[in-house]
């Protein structure tokens, strides 16, 4: 690799969507940029993911998550449209809602919970009876007793997302190297000045991100290493088996466009504009074990032809995996290191990066721009594992 220049404003680890997102954002602000990818760029989590924008659906509790997670939705459309402008890429940002089906009693209980954090937030919402239900979508199996319609959780085609991102960057500038390990931060006098890569080269560098998804901890010269780890998920791709002779999970129509996410606790299907369902995901908190696995696709497929038995028929086009960055409390790690000047950290979005793009994109870009970054949610900062008692090491 031969760097074209060799010191830049801002170097970022990792060209996932936040690395790319930031690096768009930190250009837009002046900022000379440089992204490097060990890999090929887009190609981790990001790729990886179904591409659910759903801060109700995967909060746990009303609290930070919730909150910067619908301040995310919120600024989705002119994201998605800021990115169609500039590269002419669609990213296939819908509106469709979700489902979020009660297979069992408990199931039924968690979610009308949610449904009352839902009117405190203002998030439109409703509980549909079983009747109700599979009136709307006759292919879902009898097990379904009811279910939770949330009308601010949206999707997107993660894949075109990253793709996008892409050409953003290198139409503004931004200078993208690929094949380029980052393997330590450089430090002196408690300020950061650049990384040094795999090759033994150095990269010059006024300040630094390190976006490295699930392989965050492992990069070298933080005061102690991020306390991320990877938390794998598998997933496929099916095509249901012939127009009109399979019944959508969408209800009566076979294609899947405009339907609405379906979601159980234990999987979700969600349609893409070109016929296809993504059927995930699984959850394996055992390193970087390579995926996907026999076992792993035997509970999904068979989840997903439980939940709508007209699936059994459906041709499975792809199946994949991913490593999802996640972190000791399940929440997000963005902002500053403490103890190191001009050293930022943005990771942990576990099974959440693509919903919170963009805003990781503003809060992080005017951090590393030196501006006002209030949008970023204390309890997300790094500080918390780098004090003295955090109780992650
Ligand atoms: C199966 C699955 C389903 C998911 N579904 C959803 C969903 O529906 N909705 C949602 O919002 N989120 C979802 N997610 C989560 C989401 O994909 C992640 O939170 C997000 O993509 C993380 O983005 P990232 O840029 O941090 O990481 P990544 O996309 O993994 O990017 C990190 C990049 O850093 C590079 N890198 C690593 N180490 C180095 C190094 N030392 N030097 C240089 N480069 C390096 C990697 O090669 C990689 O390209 C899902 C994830 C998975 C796995």
């Amino acid at each position: 690799m031969v760097l074209s220049r060799n010191q830049f404003d801002l170097v970022i680890v990792g060209a996932g969507a936040i690395g790319l997102s930031v690096a768009r954002a930190a250009r837009a602000h002046g900022l000379s940029v440089a992204v490097l990818e060990r890999g090929t760029a887009g190609r981790g989590a990001s790729w990886a993911a179904a591409g659910m924008l759903s801060p109700l659906g995967e909060a746990l509790e009303p609290g930070p998550f919730l909150r910067f997670g619908l301040h995310s939705l919120d600024l989705w459309p002119d994201f998605a449209r800021g990115l169609a402008e500039e590269t002419g890429e669609e990213v296939e940002y819908r509106e469709c809602g979700k489902l979020r089906l009660a297979l069992s009693e408990s199931e039924e209980e968690r979610l009308r919970g949610r449904l009352a954090w839902a009117r405190e937030h203002d998030v439109p919402a409703q509980w549909l009876e079983a009747e109700e239900v599979r009136r709307g979508h006759p292919g879902l199996a009898p097990v379904v007793r009811g279910a939770l319609f949330l009308g601010r959780d949206f999707r997107v085609d993660n894949r075109r997302l990253v793709h996008a991102l892409r050409v953003a960057c290198v139409n503004q500038g931004v200078q993208l190297f690929e094949g380029c390990e980052v393997t330590t931060l450089l430090t002196a006098d408690d300020r950061v000045h650049g990384v040094q890569l795999s090759t033994g080269e150095g990269v010059g560098a006024g300040r630094v991100l390190v976006a490295a998804g699930a392989w965050s901890g492992q990069v070298a010269g933080l005061p102690r290493p991020l306390p991320v780890r990877p938390i794998r998920g598998e997933m496929a791709a099916l095509r249901p088996a012939s127009p009109g002779g399979v019944a959508s999970p969408q209800g009566g129509g076979l294609h899947p466009l405009g339907g609405p996410v379906l979601e159980s606790e234990r999987l979700y299907l969600v349609p893409r504009d070109d016929g296809r369902i993504l059927v995930g995901a699984t959850e394996t908190d055992t390193g970087f074990d390579p995926g996907p696995t026999v076992g792993g696709l035997r509970r999904i497929l068979a989840e997903a032809s439980a939940m709508v038995p007209a699936l059994e028929a459906a041709l499975v086009e792809e199946v994949w995996s991913g490593f999802r960055p996640g972190s000791p409390d399940g929440m997000p790690i963005l902002g500053q290191i403490p103890g190191v000047r001009d050293l930022f950290v943005a990771t942990g979005h576990y099974r959440n990066g693509i919903l919170l793009t963009p805003a990781t994109a503003e809060g992080m870009g005017k951090l590393v721009a030196g501006e006002d970054a209030r949008h970023l949610p204390e309890a997300f900062l790094p500080d918390r594992f780098f004090g003295p008692d955090d109780g992650s090491h």
